[in-house]
């Protein structure tokens, strides 16, 4: 069985690698492990839950917002099966999907554990018991993800002590969660069971939340977090987690500065303290194939290992890791692989937390802008100055548009608030063609939106907002 292109793994990275290397004329297989296509990011990440962020932000708002708005449903009563239930349905319909997308472009699947056992072979011991197949390939690439990190000493039994995927199928709200680390998957789980009930604590090794967004955006954000319920320790190292039995679980913490520990009880114990790449059984010391000291694959500019034929992209190569800056990986590549020219903007790349509100930024935070020396102008508009957000009560938080302070360039948009996840795309659309914040104030929007503080956000550069 011979191919131009050879992809293992198909998730974000991976099936879109395969899908825009068969548009452009080349014969394509993918080699996926579990038993779905869609990787981490349908199976038991993005997908399911934002299923849960959706159905327990709507369950929130029945029993704390409806009210406000003269809708009296008394006390909303949570059928978790159910909500669990339409979890499953939205991940079964979207890896559906992505086995339709794979058919429709002439990909061939093959369901088993992918080696590289020289550079052009793949052996894929087939997951239906059917033994080994080799097949052969011009060009091989790894697009094989990431996997849970954990703490020295901490076991995950994904009941008590659990990762993102125990957290999005737990099958009853715990009265005490306590997550560690207050990432993206921390905040993001964290709200699901929060408001469904749990009481949640949140230990975070350094002294702010959300590391690596906008240090103002995260300030205020914490605060929001806050009034709906969160408790922050924050500059806490996690020392140990004590599973005893069925019983509560103890987590040992001491301030990451030094000084005496303390313990809390949780029912269920969240670990998010980020991800790992994942490469294992690939066969990669064998072929020769470089990682650094992270255990990230080695890749040049054009996402070549150092092994000829042989490529990696997503969670497995430096970056983000995030299922988008995969799939643009995966196009660039098949792109580059088809003799085009393929090319991401890192400088571009959206991320968005999708808690209630929404975080959300693209380009250079003030930090980034003040360590690089670089002088900017900001301009920012609070959702309360919103028409659009005062009738929806949505009115907690704001737009931060930071421009250079000589060309007027945009260089970093960050949004807290209802929708900045959708909001924060006009930005990036606006910076992939090097706009100014002028250009943003100049574009027409839409009255009323909760886009009109994008717009006022930008005159605020200028200092001359019309509503504030
Ligand atoms: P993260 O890197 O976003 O956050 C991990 C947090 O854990 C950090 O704040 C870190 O300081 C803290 N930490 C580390 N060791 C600790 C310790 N001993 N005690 C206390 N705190 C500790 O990682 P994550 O939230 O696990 O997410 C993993 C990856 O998945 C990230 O790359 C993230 O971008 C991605 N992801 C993205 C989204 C999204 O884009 N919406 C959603 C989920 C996951």
């Amino acid at each position: 069985m011979s191919y131009d292109l050879i992809v293992i793994g198909t998730g974000p990275g991976g099936y879109v690698c395969a899908i825009r290397a068969a548009q452009l004329g080349l014969k394509v297989a993918v080699v996926e492990k579990r038993g779905t296509h869609g990787g981490t990011c349908l199976n038991v990440g993005c997908i399911p839950s934002k299923a849960l962020l959706h159905a327990s932000e709507l369950f929130e708002e029945a029993a704390h917002g409806f009210k406000k708005l003269g809708i009296d449903v008394g006390t909303p009563r949570l059928d978790l099966p159910a909500m669990m239930a339409h979890k499953d349905t939205t991940v079964k319909s979207n890896v559906q999907g992505i086995d339709f997308l794979l058919k429709k472009n002439k990909v061939d699947p093959f369901l088993g554990a992918g080696k590289i056992v020289a550079p052009g072979k793949v052996e894929v011991t087939m997951n239906d018991g059917s033994g080994a197949k080799v097949l052969e390939g011009k060009a091989i690439v790894i697009a094989t993800g990431s996997d849970v990190a954990t703490l020295p000493g901490i076991e995950i039994d994904e009941k008590t002590v659990v990762s993102s995927t125990g957290a999005i199928a737990l099958d009853k709200v715990p009265d005490t969660l306590v997550v560690i680390g207050a990432g993206v998957i921390g905040l993001e789980l964290g709200s699901v069971w929060a408001r469904l009930g749990a009481k949640v604590t949140v230990l975070e090794y350094l002294d702010r939340i959300l590391p690596g967004m906008d240090g103002e955006v995260a300030k205020q954000f914490q605060r929001m977090l806050e009034k709906q319920g969160f408790a922050f320790k924050l500059g806490q190292k996690v020392t140990s987690v004590a599973p005893a039995g069925n019983g509560p679980v103890t987590v040992t913490f001491e301030p990451a500065a030094g000084g005496g520990g303390e313990t809390i009880a949780a029912d269920v114990v969240l670990v998010a303290v980020g991800r790992k790449p994942y490469t294992d059984g690939l066969g990669l010391d064998e072929v020769g194939v470089a990682r650094d000291n992270r255990g990230r694959v080695v890749t040049d500019a054009h996402y070549a290992t150092t092994v000829p034929g042989i490529y990696a992209i997503g969670d497995v190569i430096v970056g983000p890791m995030l299922a988008h800056k995969a799939e643009d990986e995966g196009v660039a590549l098949a792109e580059i692989l088809a003799g085009q020219h393929g090319h991401v903007n890192y400088g571009v790349i959206p991320g968005v937390v999708y808690t209630m509100p929404e975080v959300a930024a693209v380009g250079q935070t003030e930090e980034e802008l003040k360590a690089a020396g670089i002088a900017y102008r900001s301009g920012k508009f609070p959702f309360t100055a919103n028409g659009r957000a005062k009738a929806t009560l949505h009115t907690d938080g704001f737009v931060k548009v930071l421009a250079d302070a000589a060309t007027d360039r945009v260089l970093g948009v960050h949004i807290v608030g209802a929708g900045a996840g959708d909001l924060i795309h006009e930005a990036a659309v606006l910076m992939e063609f090097g706009g100014s914040s002028e250009d943003l104030a100049r574009t027409c929007h839409a009255h009323p939106t909760m886009s009109e503080a994008v717009k006022e956000a930008a005159l605020a550069v200028d200092k001359r907002p019309i509503h504030i």
